[in-house]
């Protein structure tokens, strides 16, 4: 039995990732110095799955993402140089990003054109292969067809645009083959979505095409099953990789179809996604449930991990301050790897190592048996006509009412002080001072813009659920458990352990402070359940409902609190609720019956506090009608970008509540344009009429220098102002 292992993270131990490629950006290193530090970056990744693994991809590595490497080998942007690379990457006009499935990795999105020409304009695995060239007998790393495509933005027919592509990785196949290179690694995790009839068939056609005889093929899927396994037998493909973790149902998919003598079943079974720790005899157990309904032999099976480790820490080995308790409870990415040659080694019979470092781990989710109906607790459409009347009488609000999305620009000054605090060289009380000048500057620069309803800043949160992991019981964070969240732009997710509850103040210090001395309402502003859970690694065994229910009530306790003292706005982000949802249609009505329950948990105060909620981004014409279930009141939501085509999800459906559409993209480093705004609240008007809508930027502002975004909101407010007076007849 071998053992095989992809996906490992490319930060490095130290995030050397990170530093070298920032480091060229600034100009301190040029580009032969950088390709010399990422080589050795890369050279150390090869090394960790060396002492592991007996298989792994050569040419994973890339500078910034590897969809966009894709679009680049097929020449669907130039790549002269890394001047050009970054551009396209970071520049004034870069690609847009968007996550990678339901992960929190973000990838390039390539623009596809109508009719377009792909030419193999770099063969990146083969230049891999000859760098590294002492591993020859990997395979070489490549993206699939198929999720190339469907995760690129096309402006043409699928069908079409796919046969043509594949032709593409043809001429790049064959030009491998004729280098020698035999072996190839290939990842099509779009299979594990829901795909078509049709789609199948022009996967099987297209396939058989484009494979020249003579290679070996690994096709590796991940994230969810396959549920057209069977037509992947018929393709001349040596090995399949299947994720036994997200993709349970692959079990019962390899019941029915069994699986083919003449391939190699690549089992997922140590998870990528999640730090649980293995318990390697269960692995072994389920080992042998597999190699039973596939009826493989073993030398025809290779032990893997279920989805790419980048989605882990690279190490447990930094983290001299987590408690034993929880250390032994946790697997990073070297760890995996190490698992997966713990599975190979108890297989053979060397049980000792294994079952030492299984003794402490927890085991597997056991999930109890979940009620499948939520009821989600949504309030009858009346009530929120009658909330409406309320909350017009307390806070005497005006047409087109101002506001933001919460966070102000955090400075270098802020993150230095803050950074002083954790390390012990500023007192409590001095940062608390610090934190609240920052807020009584900023309550005096909103009410001088004229914005109506003010934000205390967020000045105390480095990250929106980082923040309230560190607050409440049953989290604990992790001093360098880094991992990509784009780019070289890295975060560290909180680690759910323990029941979760709230034995102190979250946010009430700062807001009510705010408050105080503010003459307009300032508005709480709250991280939702759903995203805290989301964007947190979890250990506990309970169904993840159980766990955002927990989050849900500890929310709702803050909510309470906030209502209690004069707080009459709550803003509760849920920016994480949509990529949250499983990959498959038949998941997704639990899944959001689950989440849009826990929203309303969170929300469920008094009908005098006006609720607001912010998603983040606005394609939800898939999901309009659970948003609709959720009991807000205002819903911001991104509508700046590319000429506001985004309330469109909205159109011809009933929504009795207000909207603010982002009238500002504040990702684009530009500021807000006149005509923009103009252009966004003229169509929303249209939509649900003039009474029910607010204006904002997009997001929070917190990434954004104050001299842009004084400007910008001054501009937004003196539209504001215009508009009512265009509108003035109106009764509000
Ligand atoms: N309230 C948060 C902020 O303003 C929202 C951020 C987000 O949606 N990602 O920063
Ligand atoms: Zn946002």
């Amino acid at each position: 039995m071998k053992s095989y292992a992809y996906g490992f993270p490319r930060l490095g131990k130290r995030r050397e990732f990170k530093k070298s490629i920032e480091d060229f950006w600034e100009g301190k290193i040029d580009e032969k110095q950088l390709v010399s530090l990422l080589n050795a970056v890369e050279e150390e990744r090869i090394c960790f799955y060396k002492e592991y693994v007996d298989v792994f991809p050569l040419g994973e590595f890339t500078y910034y993402d590897n969809i966009f490497d894709t679009a680049l080998i097929f020449g669907i942007y130039n790549f002269s140089n890394f001047g050009t690379y970054f551009n396209h990457a970071r520049g004034k006009r870069a690609l847009e990003l968007r996550k990678y499935f339901n992960t929190n990795y973000h990838y390039l999105v390539p623009a596809i054109e109508k009719n377009p020409e792909f030419k193999l304009s770099w063969n990146k695995p083969l230049s891999y292969f000859k760098t590294f060239f002492s591993f020859k007998d990997n395979p070489v790393f490549l993206i699939g067809p198929y999720t190339f495509l469907r995760l690129s933005r096309l402006n043409g027919n699928f069908d079409k645009t796919f046969e043509k592509l594949c032709v593409a990785y043809k001429k790049l196949l064959s030009e491998l083959k004729n280098n020698h290179v035999h072996n190839i690694h290939l990842e099509e995790p779009a299979f594990c979505l829901d795909v078509t009839k049709k789609d199948v068939k022009s996967i099987v056609n297209n396939y058989k095409e484009m494979i020249p005889g003579g290679l070996d093929i690994n096709l590796v899927t991940y994230y969810e099953s396959v549920d057209f396994l069977s037509y992947l037998y018929e393709l001349p493909v040596s090995g399949i990789g299947l994720d036994f973790i997200a993709g349970r149902d692959n079990i019962a998919i390899l019941k029915k179809n069994g699986f083919p003598k003449d391939k190699k079943l690549i089992c997922g079974i140590v998870d990528g996604k999640a730090p649980l720790r293995s318990n390697i005899e269960e692995k072994v157990k389920f080992l042998e449930l597999i190699k039973r309904v596939s009826k493989l032999n073993e030398d025809n099976i290779s032990v893997s991990n279920s989805s790419p480790l980048f989605h882990l820490p690279v190490t447990l080995d930094n983290e001299e301050n987590l408690s034993s308790n929880v250390k032994s409870k946790l697997s990073f990415a070297k760890e995996r790897l190490y698992e997966i040659r713990l599975i190979t080694q108890f297989y053979e019979g060397q049980t000792k190592e294994a079952r030492s470092w299984s003794n402490k781990a927890t085991g597997e989710s056991v999930s109890n048996t979940v009620k499948k109906d939520f009821d989600t607790l949504t309030l009858p459409p009346k009530a929120f006509v009658n909330r409406k009347k309320l909350h017009q009488k307390i806070l005497n609000l005006p047409l087109f009412p101002t506001t933001t999305i919460g966070s102000f620009p955090q400075d270098k000054e802020l993150r230095k002080v803050r950074f002083d605090f954790i390390k012990g060289e500023v007192s409590l009380h001095d940062y608390d001072n610090f934190i609240r000048d920052r807020i009584a500057s900023f309550i005096e620069k909103q009410e001088e813009i004229g914005l109506d309803i003010l934000t205390h800043g967020e000045f105390e949160r480095t990250d929106m659920v980082e923040f309230f992991a560190q607050k409440l019981t049953g989290f604990v964070t992790t001093q360098n458990g880094w991992v990509i969240s784009y780019g070289t732009r890295a975060y560290r997710p909180p680690i759910i352990y323990d029941k979760i509850k709230r034995e102190k103040s979250l946010t009430l210090k700062e807001t009510f402070y705010a408050q105080s001395i503010a003459p307009k309402p300032v508005k709480g502003i709250l991280t939702g359940p759903i995203t805290i859970l989301a964007w947190s690694y979890n250990l506990r065994s309970n169904p993840l409902c159980v766990i955002s229910f927990e989050l849900a009530q500890a929310i709702c306790e803050e909510a309470k609190k906030l209502a209690q003292n004069e707080i009459k706005i709550i803003q509760i982000d849920e920016p994480a609720i949509r990529e949250f949802a499983p990959l498959k249609k038949r998941k997704k009505d639990f899944y959001f019956s689950w989440a849009v329950r826990s929203f309303n948990i969170a929300s469920r105060v008094l009908p005098e506090v006006q609720i607001h909620t912010h998603l983040c981004y606005s394609e939800f014409s898939e999901i309009i009608n659970w948003i609709k279930k959720m009991n807000f009141d205002v819903i911001t939501i991104e509508a700046a970008r590319e000429g506001a085509r985004i309330p469109d999800s909205f159109k011809g459906i009933k929504f009795n509540r207000a909207i603010g559409p982002g009238v500002w993209d504040i990702h684009s480093k530009y500021p807000a344009d006149s005509k923009a705004i103009r252009n966004v609240l003229d169509k929303s008007i249209k939509i649900f009429g003039p009474k029910n809508v607010w204006i904002n930027p997009d997001c929070g502002l917190k990434t954004r220098k104050w001299e842009e975004v004084e400007n910008s909101l001054k501009l937004i407010v003196k539209i504001a102002k215009i508009y009512r007076n265009k509108f003035k007849n109106l009764v509000v």
